[in-house]
């Protein structure tokens, strides 16, 4: 808790706060009694993916990166073992074109592996699902239960309406990143977590307005490890080609 509260350099909403049973349950009325020991409340922070992106483009744009967006790289040309050149397509002509470097950097994400097309699997991609539904919901999941169920801030509920979103799943995936969805089978996990550590909530298919899914480009480990214990570090290797 303190560490949140370090990230955010002590000048978080609140400071986090250590909550007896008595106090947690006023604060949580629907929480399953049965077997709490206590709580912890802490503050965390909202993003805009979309913005964020486009402020990083534009001040890369204002320190002299030329950026193009819609521009897919679609494979290397390698000379003498070394990357020379990229080759890119504009995806709104369908126009393809190299642009030559001497230093490439694949900051693909979830899809470096398909990028790299060199077969090799570096990643492990897990799934993360989340729905979002139901008033007057759940607001804190222990531990073991997955991770978050969270009330939007005042200033969202009154524009989308108090809902609450609860997630997120952690499963293996296979396939395209930009293929994945929330299935039938992620929602009724999410609906069954919840309902047990808020049993009168009882959470139906129905109450649920929204879901979404990303993919976790997590580094694939060599010990077999579960994929709620693959490490969450980031890794950069460097190759010739
Ligand atoms: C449900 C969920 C919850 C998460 N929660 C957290 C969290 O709380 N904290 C945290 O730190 N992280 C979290 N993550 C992880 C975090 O979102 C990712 O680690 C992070 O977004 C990866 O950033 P990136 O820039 O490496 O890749 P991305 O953000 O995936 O960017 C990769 C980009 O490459 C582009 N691209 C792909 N192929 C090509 C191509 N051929 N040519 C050109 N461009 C291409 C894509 O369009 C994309 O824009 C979460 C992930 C999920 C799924």
């Amino acid at each position: 808790m303190w560490l949140y509260d370090a990230l955010a350099s002590f000048r978080n909403v609140e400071r986090h706060r250590w909550l007896s049973k008595r106090s947690l349950l006023r604060a949580e009325p629907r929480l399953r009694a049965e077997g709490l020991l206590g709580g912890a409340r802490y503050f965390d922070a909202q993003c805009d993916d979309a913005r964020l992106t486009l402020a990083n483009a534009r001040d890369a744009h204002r320190h002299g990166a030329l950026v193009a967006t819609y521009t897919e790289a679609r494979g290397f040309d390698v000379a003498a073992g070394r990357i020379r050149a990229v080759r890119l397509a504009d995806r709104m002509t369908g126009d393809e074109f190299l642009v030559r470097a001497s230093v490439v950097v694949n900051a693909s994400g979830p899809w470096s592996d398909e990028v790299r097309g060199d077969g090799e699997r570096l990643l492990l991609l897990t799934k993360g699902a989340q729905r979002r539904g139901a008033a007057d919901p759940p607001r804190a999941v222990p531990r073991g239960h997955p991770a978050v169920a969270a009330r939007w801030p005042g200033d969202v509920r009154a524009s989308v309406g108090d809902l609450s979103y609860v997630g997120t799943t952690e499963t293996p995936f296979e396939g395209s990143p930009e293929t994945v969805t929330a299935t039938a089978d992620d929602v009724v996990y999410l609906l069954r977590s919840a309902n047990a550590v808020f049993p009168d909530a009882r959470l139906q298919p129905d109450d649920v307005v929204a879901t979404w899914a990303g993919v976790r480009p997590l580094v694939r480990p060599r010990n077999g490890r579960s994929v709620g214990a693959v490490s969450r570090e980031h890794v950069v290797t460097e190759r010739p080609a």
